[in-house]
C-alpha cells in the first residue's frame, strides 16, 4: 500500500511516499472469504453462497428469458459407505464426486455442496438435453467408481433430479422444489439414474 503526499520546502515541490508491506492483512481478508464462501471438506461453494449466485442466474434467466436447469443430486446409500468403510472413506468420495462434477460442468456454471452428502448444480445457456446430457455425464463417471478394502468392492452411484426454472417467474425457490422432487423420483426408481421434472 502507498501513501504520496506534496510537500512545498522552501521553492520546490517534494514528494514524501510511505509504502507498506500488507501481504499479511491481503492473505487474512483472502481466508475470511474463502471461509465464508467454500466447503471446507470438498472446496466448492458452500450451501449459502451457491444459492446467493443461483438467484442471481434465476434473475438474469428471468431478465433476458433464457433456460437455466436446476441440478441437484444426492449420494446412493452414502450411509452404508460410511458404514464400511468409514467415515474418512466417505469423505475422500465426496471429495471425489465434487472434483467430477467440477470437471462435468462448464465454467458459466454454478456448483455447491448444500449439506452432507448433497450436492446442486446451476446450467446456464443449455436445452434441456443438454443439461441431461450433463447430468447423465456425471453419473456415468462416478459410477465407473469403486472402493474396495479387503475383500469388500463397493460401486458408487448417484441420484439426479433436474427440473427447468421458468423464466416467466423466475422462482429459483420452485426449480429446487421440483429438482428435489425428481430427485426423489430417481431414487424410488431404483437410484443411479437422472429423472428431468416434468411440467
Ligand atoms: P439414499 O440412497 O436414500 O440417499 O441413502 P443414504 O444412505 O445416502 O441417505 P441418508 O440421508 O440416510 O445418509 C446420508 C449419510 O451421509 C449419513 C451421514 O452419515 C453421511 N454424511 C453426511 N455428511 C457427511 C460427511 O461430511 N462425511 C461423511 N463421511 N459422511 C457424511
Ligand atoms: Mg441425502
Ligand atoms: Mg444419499
Amino acid at each position: 500500500e502507498v501513501f504520496v503526499a506534496r510537500v512545498k520546502k522552501d521553492d520546490a515541490y517534494w514528494a514524501v511516499a510511505a509504502v507498506m508491506d500488507i501481504t499479511d492483512r491481503k492473505v487474512k481478508e483472502e481466508k475470511l472469504v474463502m471461509l465464508a464462501t467454500m466447503d471446507g471438506l470438498t472446496g466448492v461453494f458452500n450451501r449459502r453462497h451457491f444459492l446467493l449466485l443461483a438467484e442471481q442466474e434465476a434473475a438474469r434467466s428471468k431478465r433476458y428469458n433464457k433456460d437455466l436447469f436446476f441440478l441437484m443430486f444426492d449420494l446412493d446409500l452414502f450411509k452404508e459407505i460410511n458404514d464400511t468403510f468409514g467415515h474418512e472413506t466417505g469423505d475422500r468420495v465426496l471429495q471425489d464426486f465434487a472434483a467430477i462434477c467440477t470437471e462435468g460442468l462448464r465454467r458459466a456454471d454454478i456448483f455447491g455442496r448444500m449439506g452432507g452428502e448433497e450436492f446442486a448444480a446451476i446450467v446456464v445457456e443449455a436445452n434441456e438435453e443438454e443439461a441431461m446430457a450433463v447430468a447423465e455425464r456425471i453419473r456415468k463417471n462416478f459410477a465407473e467408481k469403486t472402493i474396495s478394502r479387503d475383500e469388500t468392492e463397493r460401486h458408487l452411484s448417484v441420484s439426479i433430479g433436474i427440473s427447468r426454472l421458468n423464466p416467466k417467474t423466475g422462482s429459483l425457490e420452485a426449480a429446487y422444489a421440483h429438482a428435489d422432487k425428481a430427485l426423489y423420483e430417481a431414487k424410488e426408481q431404483g437410484r443411479n439414474r437422472v429423472v428431468m421434472a416434468s411440467r
